[in-house]
């Protein structure tokens, strides 16, 4: 066996573990293959060990990807996404997580209606105040999700959030159960054709915690593809 379809199958059963321990049915959880760097080999062996969904963070990067490996997979974008990929993202993504800014919104909406598509997007959401990630104030999230709302060719699906890097992943914690609260509070305004149901949160380093605070999408790059080199 594969070391990547053997790392897949420890990786689900500690999901299937986290959701059990917190009274969720493993099945509301699907994991993702993130895939920056990695080498197509292996992201087909990943494919192969039932991997369905795909992370990527750079659209040129993806690209070539997708038009190797074809959309028997859907195909996420998670990284930063500058205005002027917006043209290309809607095409190549199934979903989009990283919708953090009104202009962003409009500027995909006018490039899905061009393409004749609806997208579905995530609202990325930046529970920790950091820097150095890219999501809305938690404060901003209900308005950027009403305003996207009103978009015709996005649907948004959730909210989307990068944890800060701890130690102990049990400090994460809150940052996940935050996200869950504030999707809780924007579901409850009942804006019309919105439900979110999507969590994308958990990475690495802290996918138990997410899944046991309601976690829908994990991201999983370096547990299953090892340390990334490039
Ligand atoms: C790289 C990345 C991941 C995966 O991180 P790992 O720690 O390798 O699991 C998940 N989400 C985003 C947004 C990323 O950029």
């Amino acid at each position: 066996m594969s070391d990547v379809r053997e790392n897949i199958l420890r990786i689900r059963e500690r999901i299937a573990a986290a959701a059990v321990r917190s009274g969720r049915d493993p099945s509301e959880v699907r994991l993702m293959g993130v895939t920056k760097t990695v080498g197509d080999d292996r992201i087909l062996q990943a494919i192969e060990a039932g991997i369905d969904i795909i992370g990527e963070n750079y659209v040129q990067e993806a690209k070539r990807k997708i038009e190797l490996m074809g959309k028997s997979v859907e195909w996420h974008f998670i990284g930063h996404l500058q205005s002027n990929k917006a043209r290309y993202a809607v095409r190549l993504f199934d979903m989009i997580h990283s919708v953090n800014r009104v202009s962003l919104a409009e500027e995909l909406n006018r490039r899905a209606a061009a393409a004749g598509l609806v997208c579905r997007v995530l609202v990325e959401v930046n529970l920790a105040g950091e820097e150095s990630k890219s999501g809305a104030p938690p404060e901003e999230a209900p308005g950027l999700v009403r305003a996207v709302s009103q978009l015709a060719n996005l649907s948004v699906r959730g909210l989307m959030t990068m944890a800060p890097w701890y130690e102990d992943p049990e400090k994460a914690r809150p940052c996940f159960a935050g996200l869950r609260g504030l999707r809780d509070r924007i579901d409850a305004e009942k804006i019309p054709n919105v439900t979110l149901r999507e969590l994308s949160m958990g990475m690495t380093d802290d996918f138990e915690v997410a899944v046991e605070e309601g976690s829908t999408i994990v991201r999983i790059g370096r547990a299953i593809f090892g340390e990334r080199t490039g």
